[in-house]
């Protein structure tokens, strides 16, 4: 049998040239996208009004207010062309593998600045889309530490210069993965893991987890739990109960690591954010590049300082 994901409908880069391969199909496309119901002037709430094309603002007829297409959005006040928005977008979420700054910087001919701030501002995407979405039904739950290995010795929980992060993957009865999150965390304590369940799971749900302590705390969020004294070492990765969240584990580090040599662990959110965005719709790659940009016409901007600053936990 095929592989589904790998054999599904994708979206070329021929198609990507046609459908938005100019500054004009990129910003109907955003009209499109941001004003579904055609537009109204923030203002007045006039629906009349004229383009000035070339720096897509639109004016309205009667109070002549005027708004720009990307202001209040994630593309504000941008200096590249939609087009190059638009092609880094479908270089990062059509990707299997995350690809660096550098190597957006190369491939779209943009200064090493303007790709690492592109490839902030989509992943801070990634980020708020998912961190509004909750996980449901049979959840695996792990602890992670980026910067060392999982589990036991002085290499493993609370040891410095590590950054602690939660994967959470949700099951489907036939055990397959549905979707996943990864958040770092203040550190493996009942108060943090009860913030983090708050926010990321729905109540009712069956979380799943090992012997720490901490991650009892999820019943305070309205979650039943079962945890599974696995003793740590490799006996516990092949226990069914963890094998997805074994897995997942896995595969960001390794992903991780690979296309990323330094990531800066204030930024680690972002990046675990974007592994888990391709995975959660790694069955849309057709619809994927609309769908983002739908969210990133609704996301606020984010300017270069405050992209910088210190570690968002969730
Ligand atoms: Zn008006």
């Amino acid at each position: 049998m095929k592989n589904k994901i790998q054999f599904q409908k994708g979206y070329s880069l021929i198609e990507l040239m046609r459908d938005y391969g100019t500054e004009e199909q990129c910003r109907n496309t955003l009209f499109q996208l941001r004003w579904p119901q055609g537009y109204a002037c923030p203002q007045c709430g006039g629906k009349s009004h004229c383009t000035l094309k070339t720096r897509a603002l639109y004016q309205c007829n009667h109070c002549h207010h005027q708004h720009s297409l990307i202001s209040g959005t994630i593309f504000e006040a941008t200096k590249l062309p939609l087009a190059t928005w638009f092609l880094a977008i479908y270089l990062l979420t059509q990707a299997k593998t995350g690809l660096s700054a550098l190597s957006l910087h190369r491939q779209l001919g943009v200064s090493y600045n303007a790709a690492w701030s592109l490839k902030h501002k989509i992943m801070q995407v990634m980020k708020e889309r998912d961190d509004s979405k909750v996980l449901s039904g049979v959840i695996q739950l792990d602890d992670v530490y980026w910067g060392g290995e999982r589990h036991g010795g002085k290499s493993g929980r609370g040891s410095p210069n590590k950054t602690p992060f939660v994967v959470a993957v949700s099951v489907n009865e036939d055990g397959h993965p549905i979707h996943m999150n990864m958040n770092v965390v203040k550190g493996f304590r009942s108060k943090e893991i009860e913030r983090w369940a708050k926010q990321h799971l729905e109540p009712g749900c069956q979380v799943v987890s090992d012997g720490l302590a901490c991650f009892s705390a999820v019943k305070k969020a309205g979650c039943q739990h079962t945890s599974i004294v696995t003793g740590g070492g490799p006996a516990c990765v092949s226990l069914v109960e963890f094998t997805w969240v074994n897995t997942m584990i896995g595969n960001v580090k390794n992903s991780l690591r690979g296309a990323y040599p330094a990531i800066n662990h204030r930024h680690l959110p972002r990046y675990l954010a974007e592994f888990c965005y391709r995975f959660n719709r790694r069955f849309e790659l057709d619809r994927m590049l609309p769908r983002f940009c739908f969210i990133a016409v609704r996301t606020p901007p984010m300017p270069i300082r405050l992209l910088k600053l210190a570690e968002v936990y969730g």
